[in-house]
């Protein structure tokens, strides 16, 4: 016996009354929105790791950034980038990182994409997106580029 039809459209629609991310973008949930757009929505992390720390959502529920669509993720990346500028100059930061956790290995909490806005300060303790993996495996660049260029061959 098959699964009903609609069984992926209701599995979707639980995912999203359920998801925290959703909730704000819909504001039945309380955040400090910061910026409301079209398709996306800037709140202030509930546990900022530095002031000002933000995170950009698309409007939309996608679980991970692999499956968004590409032009959506690059409307996200520009909004993005976008809010951590205004961020920077308003609260006088000295930069900022932007970065996505993406899948659970990845420290991923919230499975609906967002992207944070970390402003940086100096002597803020932080350091670089390397500090953030220290596994170096054992094949050389080459084999892992002979690897990857034939994926990235493909539409
Ligand atoms: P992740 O680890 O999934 O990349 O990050 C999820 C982020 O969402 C965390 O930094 C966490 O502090 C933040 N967060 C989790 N729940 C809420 C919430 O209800 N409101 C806000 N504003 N941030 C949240
Ligand atoms: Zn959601």
């Amino acid at each position: 016996m098959g699964a009903p039809a609609d069984e992926g459209a209701e599995s979707e629609e639980r995912a999203v009354s359920g998801c925290l991310f959703c909730q704000i973008a819909r504001v039945e949930r309380p955040s400090h929105t910061i910026f409301a757009g079209d398709g996306a929505v800037a709140f202030l992390d509930i546990f900022p790791c530095t002031p000002g720390h933000t995170l950009v959502i698309p409007r939309q529920h996608y679980a991970t950034l692999s499956e968004m669509p590409a032009e959506e993720v690059g409307k996200l990346f520009q909004v993005a980038a976008m809010v951590a500028t205004k961020v920077q100059s308003a609260l006088g930061a000295a930069g900022f990182n932007l970065g996505i956790n993406n899948g659970k290995a990845a420290g991923q909490e919230v499975f609906h994409v967002h992207i944070h806005i970390i402003p940086r300060y100096a002597d803020d303790g932080g350091g670089s997106m390397k500090s953030v993996a220290h596994f170096k495996g054992k094949e050389s660049l080459e084999q892992i580029a002979a690897k990857l260029r034939p994926a990235l061959a493909q539409p």
